[in-house]
């Protein structure tokens, strides 16, 4: 069993940062988006992607992870084979995304490996490296994988709802409900193994 989990809007609470530093600089930004800066003009939308990659090579630490994240993690390292960790971030942060998990989450090489994929190629690297689940935030990346037949979590928030979700993903509210549901679910496997159903 392999796990991948998505870092920004799984693991880190990126997009609540990004928002107020473009609403600081006067860049309108929309909750309902995944993409923060719909319907601007390109050179707010360049002045909001220098604001992002600001803020993650030098500013990391306003970025706080989500409620559990760590013991989460820590858990579903018990439970899966592999955790594979993916962002889309560009590799050039890799330096700076390792020292956040250090901080907040634990070291990389104690967890499992870090991957910088985009959105459409994660689909792709997930089945050729047979990962089995995959929790992320963005509801399209979620779809694609989950009728790709990866069992997909999504994690609820204002910027992927009220639009098609595929039948098979399931929304969970956090990354910290991830484990206790997965327990659950063996706890009643146990069972019938013991009470055939
Ligand atoms: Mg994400």
């Amino acid at each position: 069993m392999k796990i991948a989990i998505d870092i920004d809007g799984v693991i880190a609470d990126s997009c609540s940062v990004f928002s107020r530093l473009a609403l600081f600089e006067k860049i309108p930004t929309s909750d309902k988006q995944y993409d923060l800066v719909q319907g601007v003009s390109d050179n707010q939308r360049l002045r909001f992607r220098k604001i992002v990659y600001f803020t993650i090579e030098n500013q990391l630490t306003l970025v706080k992870p989500y409620t559990g994240a760590r013991k989460a993690i820590a858990a579903l390292s018990k439970m899966f084979d592999q955790i594979l960790l993916v962002t889309a971030r560009d590799p050039r942060f890799n330096f700076q995304t390792n020292e956040w998990l250090l901080k907040y989450i634990g070291n990389i090489d104690d967890i499992g490996t870090l991957v910088n994929l985009g959105s459409s190629k994660k689909t792709d690297y997930l089945l050729e490296n047979n990962f089995d689940t995959f929790i992320e935030d963005r509801l399209k990346t979620a779809n694609t994988a989950a009728e790709a037949g990866i069992r997909t979590f999504l994690v609820k928030h204002s910027w992927n709802t009220g639009r098609k979700i595929y039948k098979t993903v399931e929304v969970i509210p956090s990354l910290s409900f991830l484990p206790k549901l997965l327990r659950s679910e063996n706890f009643v496997e146990d069972c019938h193994k013991i009470i055939p159903v």
